[in-house]
């Protein structure tokens, strides 16, 4: 297929088999790539839909895409799900037996499979080779595509014979999928794949869904009581560095009476996975885990993630903090920091080092990937904002920054909602610590140091006569934890280091002595004094997506859904994700039509379990006396962009339109994309009002769907397309509303 294929086609299919309405950004890209046969990677953060970019181009396709994973767990989530979907999937692995096996084999040779997932080694196997080539087999989707690199931190020796794909199917494309972001691993991949002129498309790593927070660890033990307690019946993991931590935090909270499972290396693989099923099955919503715990975890609706320490590298971070809210949903991502975690790491890492046979770089790399991630934890940015930052890309933040008080930037992070405050005298503050550590002649540690600013009296600090010095006692008013965050605030910004390994003392850096003579300020926290709503964990994302929900029957409606996963034997999220849920608790249809105009329900849904679902639903309903088939508040009209966030392309986009120039110059001449171009055209509709838009929409179509909005209204979109019959294009569909509701 070499024209684009058509995109209405494209998401009629998505609408049908999985309820969505939108594509997330780069999937229509990507999708178009699989469509038109011309490799590809596709980087996209966790959760950002990358398997829709091969699933829903193999459905429309018609064939068999062959789909790589590295992990029999995902590949039956996956499959479980599609089927859910209507979608005829299938994975063959050596849990099959051979019987299985050929029928299977049968079914892929009359064509009856579109998705078919296999393990790398599977792949290695030149009889089973021979089957996909008498079937014909065109596209090959590799997923978690970064364990082929041996940069990647994830790499699996098993993946690098993927790279013959391209040798042994001469006429099939390769499409490779990953989260990972460097840019180094992304060449790597496309060479290590052998990919041919590959698109590569890398999309926003920022997830303003998740609110980041790192704050210092004082009890860990309450502290994490007390954010679990803001997420009652909520899905959560805790993060521990070491094993034993995970036996202890899962011990409280057991003691506690919450209902959390541990989950480490260390636990006999039966055990683990009776964890992760019962996690996945949702009968248990708290794991506290090693990093060990994630691969394989694709439950959706996990609303919060705990480190009750600091993770190994920034990468990791993202990672760890990326299975949470991959519905879109909000979630929380807490990290309770602590600069001993630091010395943790080291001493964890040069144990590693030394038992392990590993190259020479290992530790060093290892060192740095570590210490970017604790400068990032105690730096005063946006959190937001510097993640994104370290991953190569602009942050734009969705406030702007000093307004209201100070609350601005991504309205998202401890840094933005102002869970800190710079203190006002940071300056003289860290003149009297640099200065004691200048009068203790840098040879003495943390602890010392502390004690002396404070004016402690104990034994030590007499017998070495510190408490002589002019700076004992300068910060007797502050605490030590403080003082102590201030020390490793100071280390964040240069302004002092730690050297020696075994007994790390404060040493003055250049840094130091320029603040030292008032020639450089910095920049000292402390946390907000008056912890305001907003800072109880609730973000802006929360707020809005909760309006209208009915709690009540959400908690019905999870129950619901559990239960045909029980029967199905298949994960809840499979069936319907929590965003579907809340529209189901706000709009509360009471009929097919009704359900049929809900998020991520498609047809297949509403043949498969929509009489039930209704009956559960007018039966909540009639109980607790509750209104049904809600209108959904219009929403709000769309305020035009401010005039500085016009960019060159949409600039150039707007002097073609009024021309009226066709899309597709507009796209030759920008080089964007056809949803970007229809954005920005759905943009100018609207700001520039142009009498007729015939030169976009013909005028037979325009009155077709001018006839359904006097219908149905404008305020939805779903509604229109399905009584156009599910043909037109919703770009087209949104242009019409743009132009008549400002002309009309
Ligand atoms: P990734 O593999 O990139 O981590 P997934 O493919 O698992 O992400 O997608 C995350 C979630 O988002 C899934 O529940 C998926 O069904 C959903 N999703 C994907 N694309 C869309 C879309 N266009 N609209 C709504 N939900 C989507
Ligand atoms: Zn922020």
């Amino acid at each position: 297929m070499d024209k684009p294929a058509d995109a209405g086609a494209l998401l009629s299919v998505i609408e049908r088999h999985w309820g969505y309405r939108t594509l997330r950004p780069l999937q229509a890209e990507a999708m178009q790539a699989a469509l038109s046969g011309r490799d590809s990677l596709v980087v996209l953060p966790t959760g950002g839909g990358k398997s829709l970019c091969y699933q829903a181009p193999a459905v429309l396709q018609g064939g068999t895409t062959v789909v790589i994973s590295p992990l029999i767990a995902l590949m039956k989530d996956q499959v479980d799900g599609l089927q859910a979907c209507g979608v005829p999937a299938a994975q063959i692995d050596s849990s099959l037996s051979s019987g299985q096996r050929s029928a299977y084999e049968m079914d892929l040779m009359q064509g009856a499979v579109r998705l078919l997932f296999v393990s790398p080694e599977r792949m290695a196997l030149p009889d089973f080779c021979a089957v996909l080539r008498r079937v014909g087999v065109k596209t090959f989707a590799i997923d978690e595509a970064h364990c082929i690199s041996h940069w990647g931190h994830d790499f699996r020796p098993e993946y690098r014979q993927l790279g013959r794909i391209k040798e042994l199917f001469p006429g099939a494309s390769v499409h490779g999928y990953t989260a990972t972001a460097t840019e180094k691993v992304r060449a790597d991949i496309c060479r290590q794949l052998n990919l041919k002129d590959p698109l590569v498309l890398v999309g926003n790593f920022d997830r303003p869904n998740l609110s980041y927070r790192i704050l210092p660890r004082q009890n860990l033990e309450q502290q994490i009581l007390e954010i679990i307690g803001r997420h009652q019946g909520e899905a959560g993991i805790i993060y521990c560095l070491r094993r034993r931590d995970v036996d202890d935090v899962t011990a409280i909270l057991r003691a506690r009476g919450h209902q959390a499972l541990g989950y480490h290396a260390g636990m006999d693989p039966a055990e683990r996975k009776r964890v992760q099923d019962e996690f996945a099955a949702e009968r248990c919503d708290l794991i506290v885990a090693t990093v060990a715990f994630g691969m394989g975890i694709d439950r959706s609706n996990i609303r919060f993630i705990i480190h009750a320490a600091m993770p190994k590298s920034i990468e990791h971070y993202q990672q760890e903090t990326g299975r949470a809210g991959r519905d879109g949903l909000e979630a929380e991502c807490i990290l309770l920091h602590s600069g001993a975690d630091a010395v943790s790491w080291r001493a964890i890492l040069e144990k590693s080092a030394q038992e392990n046979e590993v190259d020479p770089d290992f530790l060093p790399n290892a060192l740095r990937h570590m210490n970017d991630l604790d400068k990032y934890c105690r730096g005063a940015v946006c959190r937001h904002k510097a993640l994104v930052n370290y991953f190569g890309q602009q942050y734009d933040p969705p406030i702007p920054p000093l307004v209201k008080g100070g609350l601005g930037g991504c309205a998202a992070c401890d840094i933005c909602l102002g869970d800190t405050e710079p203190i006002p005298d940071a300056v003289v503050v860290a003149q009297k610590i640099l200065s004691c550590v200048a009068r203790v002649q840098e040879r003495f540690g943390v602890n010392h140091v502390i004690s002396v600013l404070r004016g402690e009296n104990t034994e030590r600090v007499r017998n070495l006569q510190h408490d002589q010095l002019s700076t004992y006692g300068l910060l007797k008013e502050y605490d030590k934890t403080e003082i102590r965050d201030w020390i490793f605030q100071l280390i964040g910004q240069d302004a002092l280091k730690q050297e020696g390994d075994e007994y790390p003392v404060l040493k003055l850096t250049e840094l130091s002595w320029q603040v030292m003579r008032k020639q450089r300020t910095v920049r000292l926290l402390r946390p907000a004094r008056r912890p305001s709503a907003e800072r109880a964990g609730r973000s802006r994302a929360d707020t809005e997506s909760w309006e209208g929900v009915d709690r009540g029957l959400f908690d019905e409606l999870r129950g619901f859904r559990r239960s045909l996963a029980e029967e199905r034997g298949v994960p809840p999220y499979v069936i319907m994700s929590d965003a579907t849920l809340r529209e189901l608790a706000r709009l509360r249809p009471s009929n097919s039509d009704r359900l049929r105009l809900v998020y991520g329900i498609g047809a297949r849904k509403i043949d498969d379990f929509g009489d039930p679902l209704l009956r559960a639903i007018v039966a909540y309903c009639e109980r607790g006396g509750l209104t049904m088939d809600v209108v959904p508040a219009p929403t709000a009209p769309p305020k035009p962009p401010k005039e500085a966030a016009m960019n060159a392309s949409r600039a150039l986009a707007f002097s073609q339109f009024r021309t009226g120039a066709a899309v597709e110059d507009v796209m030759h001449q920008t080089g964007r994309s056809r949803s970007t171009i229809m954005d920005y055209l759905c943009d100018f509709i609207r700001r520039e009002k142009p009498a007729s838009i015939a030169a976009w929409i013909a005028p037979d179509l325009y009155a077709r769907i001018v006839a359904a909005i006097t219908q149905h209204g404008s305020d939805r979109l779903k509604p229109l397309f399905v009584a156009l019959g599910e043909q037109v294009d919703y770009h087209d569909i949104r242009l019409v509303i743009a132009h008549w509701t400002r002309n009309g």
